[in-house]
């Protein structure tokens, strides 16, 4: 059983296995110019992916479907989220973007009003200073708790869904709160409702997300069948991503400041984290020179592949001196760290014109 609202790590081989998720590389040949994560297999895995795939090609309708839980601050991992969003925006697909402020209040005690805050001045603001363009037409963001649309289409598709199969997926207990338990149809709703009539009808839709909220996307492809007759849904693909390891080696973490590099940390503060990350460095430069470093276990090497090294060339180089010795981990943290910082540097001028707008998305609503 996998809980969406734990911090385990989760084994992505045995995920494969026990639950149907197809390798994404199956996919890469067929995506003209897929996204970096993608090519680099951070996005790992794939449910009916070819939809999209097809939708994409033929530029057809197909919709992306992102929520967002407003709980804490973005942290970089984070990113990784919107960096698709912005590439399934270039490819013209509907974005749906709900924010769970429901949920943020039944799994986490948020109330509404700070939800809504920090909706907009931390996760709004930082997708508009990474790139999303919530001034197109094709971008919705709603709270969840505002959307009588998705509220109505939650209690519908409630009647067919029992407490046992919550029980069994989620495992809620006897002390699981009634508004957590109602949480996960508020979920389904979100990524089905993109295909009734109101908002263009049928059409494929994928939900990009971390293995953690696989039980969502089975229980809404469950939920898509039973309502085949009625609605006429398309079950939804989805896509899978490895989650960034911590500058300390564990998960990264909101609730966990030494693990993580907040997107509204200043330049100089992110340049330190990394300085001061977990390497795959070995015990001593002469061991270092003649066995190499390890890049699969070295959080400064993850920032690389997932965010600082754009050109793949100049990343198998990293990685092939980092693996020969060629390299040491003060030299590699140091360019590692001056990228971060200039990235910052970027990210935190971005913020303060983002702030604006991002007060604007939910008003225009
Ligand atoms: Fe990591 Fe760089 Fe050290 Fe290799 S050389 S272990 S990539 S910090």
């Amino acid at each position: 059983m996998i809980d969406p609202w734990s911090s385990a790590v989760v084994d992505y081989e045995k995920l494969i296995e026990q639950f149907g998720i197809k390798p994404f590389s199956d996919m890469i040949d067929d995506i003209d110019d897929p996204h970096m994560l993608m090519k680099r297999g951070i996005i790992f895995g794939q449910r009916d992916y070819g939809r999209i795939v097809k939708a994409i090609r033929e530029g057809s309708d197909f919709a992306v479907v992102s929520g967002m839980m407003p709980s804490g601050k973005m942290h970089i991992g984070h990113k990784m989220i919107v960096d698709q969003l912005v590439w399934y925006q270039a490819k013209g697909a509907d974005i749906y973007i709900p924010i769970a402020d429901m949920e943020s209040y039944s799994a986490r005690e948020v109330d509404f009003e700070d939800s809504r805050k920090l909706a907009v001045e931390e996760y709004i603001t930082n997708y508009i200073a990474l790139g999303l363009d919530f001034n197109k037409k094709n971008v919705h963001t709603y709270l969840q708790s505002e959307n009588k649309l998705v509220g109505d289409l939650a209690y519908v598709l409630g009647r067919r869904v029992n407490l046992n199969e919550m029980k069994a997926i989620y495992g809620f207990g006897g002390s699981t709160n009634i508004s957590h338990l109602y949480v996960p149809l508020m979920q389904v709703a979100d990524i089905l409702h993109p295909q009734l009539e109101e908002c263009g009808g049928p059409k494929p839709t994928v939900v990009p997300v971390g293995p953690d909220q696989d039980p969502h996307i089975r229980l809404t492809r469950d939920i898509a069948e039973r309502f085949k007759s009625k609605f006429n849904f398309i079950a939804p693909s989805s896509t899978y991503h490895r989650f960034i390891t911590g500058l300390t080696g564990d998960k990264m973490s909101s609730s966990k400041p030494k693990t993580a590099i907040f997107l509204s940390d200043s330049p100089e503060v992110a340049e330190k984290k990394i300085k001061s990350a977990k390497t795959g460095g070995r015990e001593s430069l002469a061991e270092q020179k003649e066995m190499g470093g390890v890049p699969e276990d070295c959080s400064v090497y993850e920032m690389l592949l997932y965010h600082l090294v754009k050109s793949d060339d100049e990343l198998k180089e990293i990685y092939h001196d980092c693996k020969n010795g060629a390299v040491m981990c003060g030299e590699c943290k140091a360019r590692a760290s001056s990228m971060m910082r200039a990235f910052f540097e970027d990210i935190s001028k971005s913020r303060k014109d983002a702030m604006d707008v991002a007060e604007k998305v939910l008003m225009d609503k």
